[in-house]
């Protein structure tokens, strides 16, 4: 098991008595794509959610864990704001960032 971020080596968390190390957290994520819930009341529209069609683990090791900009793209993906992984969801048109003067 790898850091996604720093690539070194993650180790398996540390039991021992009365306590534990943890070195690495955990995300279930993949690729994604829109879906749809027909929504019952007739003047909703659909709701949109991102349905997970790849399922994908990826490991963060607690250094990586403890910087803010890696913290807060483990939660734009969680989000469905932006993915880690390099993909976009299938039938979302891509829309690229305001050029700023
Ligand atoms: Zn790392």
């Amino acid at each position: 098991m790898q850091c996604f971020h720093c690539g070194r080596e993650v180790r398996e968390t540390i039991h021992r008595q009365k306590s534990y190390r943890v070195d690495y957290y955990r995300l279930h994520t993949g690729q994604t794509e829109w879906d749809f819930f027909l929504n019952l009341k007739q003047d909703a529209g659909p709701i949109r959610y991102l349905k997970l069609t790849q399922p994908i683990d990826l490991f963060t090791c607690i250094a990586c864990y403890a910087r803010p900009e890696i913290r807060q793209r483990l939660d734009d993906d969680f989000l469905g704001r932006r993915p880690l992984l390099e993909v976009h969801p299938a039938g979302e048109h891509k829309t690229g960032p305001i050029a700023k003067s």
